[in-house]
């Protein structure tokens, strides 16, 4: 393929896209295939001579096609959202097209420069403390992390590395070993399994703090572990709090957790993924008071920002407490101004060396929805989940099972867990809406996202419209 060529068919690639995307509504939003429908689809080996583009295309709608889950229907309200705009697709195109990878200030200034700006931006939309943000002097500052997953690992691998030399600086005697195998972090029993994963990942024992009535970690509970576990000889050393759990979206008391975190030396980190993106708004921002304790906070644009996947905004205060845990200086990476202190070297902020310029996407978007485009979106949305809310309250057949803060609905059939399964295996199998179900308190719990870019009030009460029907199919084989 040549450049002229390319042209042409970039240009139909986004007739393809957009014609996806304005008809995604009338596609089935979950596929209707079997595990392993896809390998007797195509060739076994890779060919040996080229093909046309226009076999691969055929194959696209052949193969592909039939296998996706369809994320941007407004059908879809399964886990969280997937972000997707039209700006931050064209952004994702451009650094395609630049194709540079930004891991030194010198691989690509630009890519380093505006990442960290960006990061400053949203930060400020999001009013987190001076203290996060980079500016010109500050201590602190932002990274795009490709999810929540390695955002956690980095903060919990930074946190082990500080909490190693603080131990080891008041009893040389003992070895790295010992003290790692004494660290102890600690999560809600609602927390996400990245962070229990990263716990695994970094070698160190994670403990799971029971919540209250609402779903939360409260101080009080997390005291007495961390009481519990100094006197037996361990040594705590982070927490990570989350805001928007996965199942309910419930917030954990930061307020109080922070003070306690900051006076026992525990590094406090803030994983909200989901929720984050709501603190634009001034009406929800009293959800993130208490981060000024925290030491790194991360939540996913690529969720509710309209921001495509991947990126995932991460801030540390003190950003040395991540750079110096794993600064490592190869001769092939040094440069000129590196020692200059104007510069930011991105490879030692995260895993990876290689990054993407995924803060073209962030540029874009915030440009071009401005905040206010940005807080209409997110309230659209939460107005949408209440309307949800409402229906299902009317409804005495139906209860809530959580308080609906954000866009998500928490509710299930009264009665047993076989009978909500039911019905979810129904809606799966039809393929008309998406649900997944989570388990709160025990009990098998549907939830109902708030998803897409182009949800609108009719598509949630078709939804409900549905699964009521299904529900008076089911209750009525139920009970005869
Ligand atoms: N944390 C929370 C609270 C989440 O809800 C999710 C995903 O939904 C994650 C972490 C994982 O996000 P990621 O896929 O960016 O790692």
């Amino acid at each position: 393929m040549d450049a002229a060529e390319f042209r042409r068919r970039g240009k139909e690639m986004v007739d393809f896209v957009a014609d996806y995307l304005e008809n995604i509504e009338h596609r089935r939003v979950y596929p209707d295939v079997e595990p392993g429908y896809l390998r007797s689809m195509i060739p076994s080996e890779a060919p040996l001579e080229p093909e046309s583009y226009e076999d691969v295309l055929k194959d696209v709608d052949r193969v592909i096609m039939p296998g996706i889950t369809h994320w941007q229907s407004p059908h879809f309200h399964a886990y969280f959202p997937s972000a997707s705009s039209y700006p931050a697709l064209l952004a994702d195109m451009l650094c395609g097209g630049l194709g540079c990878i930004g891991f030194t200030w010198a691989a690509s200034p630009a890519c380093t420069e505006l990442e960290t700006v960006m990061l400053d931006w949203l930060g400020k939309m999001l009013q987190l403390p001076e203290d996060f943000l980079a500016g010109t002097k500050g201590q602190g500052g932002g990274v795009i992390q490709g999810t929540a997953s390695e955002a956690t690992l980095m903060a919990l691998l930074a946190a082990r590395c500080k909490a190693v030399k603080c131990v080891h600086e008041s009893d040389p005697q003992r070895s790295e070993a010992d003290i790692i195998s004494k660290l102890i972090a600690y999560t809600s029993e609602e927390a996400h399994s990245s962070v229990e994963r990263a716990g695994l990942i970094g070698g160190v024992g994670i403990r799971m703090v029971a919540t209250d009535e609402h779903f939360s970690v409260r101080a009080e509970t997390l005291e007495k572990m961390v009481a519990e576990d100094k006197a037996a000889g361990f040594i705590p050393f982070f927490f990570c709090a989350t805001l928007g759990t996965t199942p309910s979206c419930a917030f954990d008391k930061i307020t109080e957790l922070g003070p306690l975190c900051n006076a026992e030396n525990i590094w406090m980190h803030i994983d909200a993924a989901y929720a984050g993106s709501s603190f634009i708004c001034p009406e929800f921002r009293p959800l993130l008071d208490g981060v000024e304790f925290a030491d790194s906070f991360n939540f996913n644009p690529h969720k509710w920002l309209l921001v495509n996947f991947d990126c995932s905004a991460m801030w540390v205060k003190k950003r040395t407490d991540l750079i110096g845990a794993f600064k490592l200086d190869p001769v092939y990476l040094k440069y000129d101004n590196q020692e200059s202190g104007l510069v930011t070297d991105y490879r030692h902020w995260g895993i990876p060396l290689g990054r993407r310029f995924r803060s073209l996407k962030l540029w874009f978007v915030f440009r071009m929805y401005g905040q206010s485009g940005l807080q209409a979106y997110i309230r659209k949305h939460v107005e949408l989940a209440k309307v949800f809310e409402t229906m299902v309250k009317k409804d005495k057949r139906f209860e809530i099972c959580a308080e609906v803060v954000l866009g998500l609905v928490c509710f299930r059939l009264k009665g047993s867990d076989e009978l909500n399964e039911a019905l979810l295996k129904e809606m799966t199998h039809l393929g008309r809406i998406h649900l997944v179900p989570c388990k709160l308190r025990g009990r098998f719990v549907l939830r109902f996202a708030v998803c897409g870019r182009t949800t609108e009030l009719r598509h949630v009460q078709e939804a409900w419209t549905h699964i009521t029907e299904l529900s008076s199919e089911l209750l009525l084989k139920h009970h005869s």
